[in-house]
C-alpha cells in the first residue's frame, strides 16, 4: 500500500474522499513541473544515472546519523515545529523523539535530541530501485515510490524510470521531499500526513538553498578571495612604510569583512549541495579555518582601531605593538593562501586546478593540515614530467 506521486495533492485528496485506499496516483495528462506524460510517453528531463545520483545523496543526507547535521531535523525544527498542521508540529510519525529546548529548571545548555528510527530505516538494505512503476495496485498510473506497509520494516521502492521525467533543476528537492513523504510512512502516517510533510519540505527546500543547477558559489567564493587578498596588499604596503599607519588597520577591516562574506560560510549543508565539493569532508575545516581567520583579525586589528584614541589621548597600543604588525600581516597572509588553497582543494574542479607545486626540498612552504585521511600529496610535488 501507499503507492504515490510526486505532486500528486489534488487528485490525491480527491481519491482519498472516494476511496478507502491509501493509493494516490500520480496525474496522468497535465503536470505542473512543467513535464507531460501524454498517456503513451513520458518526456525523460534527467538522465537515470543522474537520478541514481540524486537518489544516493537524497538516501545520504536523509540518514545523517549526526541528527544536527541532518536535513530533516533541520527543517522541522526551522519550519516544522511552528507549522499550523498539527501532524508536523507534533512529529510523532517521522521523530520518536524531538527536544529542541531545555527542560524546566535544566541550567545546562539546552540539549537537541532528536530520534528518528523511520530515517535510520532508509539506511538499510531495503531500498529497491525499480526500472518500472513502484508497487503494482489497483490503478494503472504510474508511480514513483512506494512502501510495502506504514511500519518501519516496510519495503521501499524508488521508481527511477518515473523520475526520469523530472528536470534535473529541482531533482535533488523532489527526490528529497519523496524520500520523507515514504519516511513518513514508515513511521505509520497515513497518505494526507505524508503528502502534508512532502509539500512543506519542499517549499523549505527551495526556500533554503534555491535553485541547486546554478553553480556560481565556487566563482564568488574566489572572486571575494580576490577582493580580500587585495586589501590584505594594501594593508601589507601601508605596514611595510609605516607601521603605526592607521590605513593598515582599516583595511584589515575591509579584508576581515570579505572573508566573513565568503558565500555559505555557516551552512555546510548548503555550501555542499550548491558547491558539489569533491571533498566534502573539507567543508568544516574550510568554514572553520574561515571563521577563526575573522576572529583573529578582529581582535588584532579592529579592536585596536576603536582604542586608538579616547577623549582626544591616544591609548597605550595594548593589542598590537608597532613592531608586532607587519608580522601578523605575514602570519595571517599564510592563512589566508591556506584557506584559498584548501577551498581550491576541496571544491575539486579542473577548471581550478592551478598546480602550486613545490621544489621537493620545500623550504618556506607551511603545509596545510589535512587530515589523516587526506592521503594525497599536497602541495603536490614538481615533476620533471611537466
Ligand atoms: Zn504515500
Amino acid at each position: 500500500m501507499g503507492v504515490h506521486g510526486l505532486k500528486p495533492f489534488r487528485l490525491c485528496l480527491l481519491l482519498l474522499l472516494v476511496t478507502t485506499s491509501l493509493h494516490c496516483a500520480r496525474e496522468s495528462s497535465k503536470k505542473d513541473d512543467g513535464t507531460q506524460n501524454t498517456g503513451g510517453g513520458v518526456v525523460f528531463n534527467s538522465t537515470k544515472e543522474q537520478v541514481n545520483e540524486a537518489l544516493d545523496l537524497a538516501l545520504k543526507l536523509a540518514t545523517e546519523p549526526d541528527m544536527t547535521k541532518n536535513v530533516f531535523v533541520q527543517f522541522w525544527k526551522d519550519w516544522g515545529q511552528g507549522d499550523k498542521n498539527e501532524s508536523i508540529a507534533k512529529p510523532g510519525h517521522l521523530f520518536t523523539r524531538a527536544e529542541t529546548t531545555a527542560k524546566a529548571g535544566n541550567e545546562v545548555a539546552p540539549g537537541e535530541r532528536f530520534e528518528s528510527p523511520a530515517l535510520m530505516a532508509l539506511s538499510r538494505d531495503k531500498v529497491l530501485r525499480s526500472d518500472k512503476d513502484c508497487a503494482p495496485s489497483a490503478t494503472t498510473e504510474h508511480t514513483d515510490g512506494s512502501v510495502s506497509s506504514l511500519t518501519i520494516d516496510a519495503d521501499v521502492c524508488f521508481s527511477v524510470r518515473n523520475l526520469m521525467r523530472l528536470p534535473q533543476s529541482s531533482l535533488l528537492r523532489e527526490i528529497l521531499s519523496l524520500v520523507l513523504h515514504e519516511a513518513v510512512h514508515m513511521g505509520g502516517g497515513q497518505e494526507p500526513e505524508a503528502i502534508a510533510w512532502q509539500t512543506l519540505f519542499s517549499r523549505y527546500f527551495g526556500a533554503r538553498f534555491g535553485d541547486l543547477s546554478t553553480d556560481i558559489i565556487a566563482a564568488e567564493t574566489l572572486k571575494t578571495m580576490g577582493v580580500a587578498r587585495i586589501f590584505l596588499a594594501q594593508a601589507n604596503e601601508y605596514a611595510g612604510v609605516n607601521n603605526q599607519d592607521p590605513r593598515t588597520f582599516a583595511q584589515m577591516g575591509k579584508f576581515a569583512q570579505a572573508l566573513d562574506s565568503l558565500p555559505e560560510l555557516r551552512d555546510p549543508l548548503a555550501l555542499e549541495l550548491k558547491l558539489k565539493p569533491k571533498r566534502p569532508e573539507l567543508i568544516a575545516e574550510y568554514s572553520k579555518s574561515v571563521l577563526s581567520l575573522v576572529q583573529n583579525i578582529r581582535i588584532k586589528f579592529e579592536v585596536h582601531t576603536d582604542n586608538l584614541r579616547v577623549n582626544g589621548i591616544r591609548f597605550p597600543l595594548q593589542f598590537m605593538p608597532p613592531e608586532k604588525v607587519v608580522p601578523s600581516l605575514n602570519e595571517i597572509s599564510v592563512r589566508f593562501e591556506q584557506i584559498n588553497e584548501l577551498f581550491l582543494r576541496m571544491a575539486g574542479r579542473n577548471e581550478f586546478d592551478k598546480p602550486t607545486c613545490v621544489p621537493p626540498d620545500g623550504n618556506n612552504v607551511m603545509p596545510i593540515p589535512f587530515r589523516q585521511a587526506d592521503t594525497d600529496a599536497f602541495p603536490p610535488k614538481c615533476s620533471n614530467e611537466y
